[in-house]
């Protein structure tokens, strides 16, 4: 009997401990986790600096209100200010938590400047922001949001490629245009450069914010610090969580100067985020993670593993349909039953997870081996062979 809620299809599997790219369940199997709690382990489990920043700093303090000064935040801002296009950063605890806070940011921007009305939030249907009543209406999907009482207000919402529906849905009121630079949820869909640099272009031209969701895909996971870097596009507001706590809750919003003219004292506060524990695992993964030459291996181990993955594809083309996805956040798309071949995997002790259009989500560690992609390969290989 289990007295939580049922509201997550577990699999019935645990474990007792994890090293690195490896997980230990509590029935003596060794897993390797390409899962890594989607996105957010980007450094694998209980790596030893992540270890020993919990372990210092759980000595010294743990939490203090924001009504004071916490330094670790302070610090862990200036390194995200100085990697990035932002000026400023609000901490928050999870995804949802900075989508809804990023959505925050714009309409306060534009009834700063008096604006008020300008407050419309145009977002690609079916897309995944988050399960806050605000994050799920964001997303516009009717299995995310039926059910939950009224609907909240001031989001619209485009299709997913089609150029028309978004200039058709932009109106006056539009005040951001939100979406995931590589929708993960929805399928592992990157949205193209050319695409983002068109974006902004329209953004600019009617005056509307640009928030791209880097939730999943930020922090490295990419291949590049943030996965817009390679367009060259500079947005406005950035919701990062997932890999930037290395496995500890952390959420942040991401700014320019101009719409953190909106944040004034009042305006936004969450009392566990950017909490001084927090923030020393922030930090160790920041600096971990933002080195050049991290970024590098992780850019090149990807293009070995996505390489391979279109071999295993050439060879079972009636098994796979098509790799997606950018530097260590890969989508095997199937032609055969999604279930059955994750299930397969796990049999032979490779950890993936499902992402909507059939598409299997591989997710490995970002400071993954060699020899882990070469044994994960030769397991996909594997269960390719044995499916019919
Ligand atoms: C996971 C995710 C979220 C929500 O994050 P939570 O921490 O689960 O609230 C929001 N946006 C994107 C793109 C995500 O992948």
């Amino acid at each position: 009997m289990s007295y939580l809620t049922k509201n997550y299809n577990r699999k019935n599997i645990s474990f007792k401990y994890g090293k690195g790219s490896f997980l230990y369940s509590t029935d003596g199997k060794k897993y390797l986790d390409f899962v890594q709690g989607i996105a957010v382990n980007s450094l694998g489990h209980t790596h030893p600096k992540l270890v020993k920043a919990v372990r210092t700093q759980s000595k010294k303090l743990w939490h203090v209100s924001n009504a004071f000064k916490i330094p670790e935040g302070e610090k862990l801002a200036k390194k995200l200010v100085k990697k990035t296009f932002a000026d400023y950063v609000m901490f928050q605890n999870s995804g949802a938590e900075a989508t809804e806070a990023a959505i925050k940011v714009a309409r306060r921007y534009f009834y700063s400047i008096g604006e008020p009305n300008k407050n419309r939030i145009l977002c690609i249907k079916n897309s995944f922001h988050g399960r806050t009543i605000a994050a799920i209406h964001a997303s516009g999907s009717k299995k995310m949001t039926e059910g939950f009482g009224p609907k909240a207000g001031g989001f619209d919402h485009f299709e997913f490629g089609n150029h028309q529906s978004l200039k058709k849905k932009i109106k006056k009121n539009t005040a951001a245009i939100m979406i995931e630079t590589i929708m993960g949820e929805g399928g592992i869909k990157v949205i193209p450069n050319w695409c983002l640099k068109e974006l902004r272009k329209i953004c600019n031209k009617k005056r509307i914010l640009l928030i791209l969701d880097e939730v999943q895909c930020g922090i490295g996971r990419s291949g590049d610090f943030f996965a817009f870097e390679e367009s060259k596009v500079k947005p406005d507001i950035v919701p990062i969580a997932k890999g930037i706590g290395g496995g500890f809750p952390i959420g942040a919003v991401l700014m320019n100067k101009k719409v953190a003219k909106g944040m004034t004292v009042g305006t936004h506060g969450s009392t566990f985020g950017g909490n001084p524990l927090a923030m020393a695992v922030g930090n160790s993964v920041m600096d971990i993670i933002s080195n050049k030459k991290f970024l590098h291996q992780v850019k090149s181990v990807s293009r070995y593993f996505i390489l391979n993955l279109n071999k295993i594809k050439n060879d079972y083309p009636k098994i796979i349909k098509e790799i997606r996805g950018k530097g260590l956040l890969i989508g095997v798309k199937l032609n055969t039953n999604q279930t059955k071949f994750i299930k397969k995997l796990m049999d032979n002790n490779l950890l993936t997870i499902r992402a909507a259009e059939n598409v299997v989500r591989i997710l490995p560690p970002l400071n993954v081996k060699r020899n882990e992609i070469d044994q994960a390969l030769r397991i996909i290989k594997k269960v390719c062979s044995e499916i019919k």
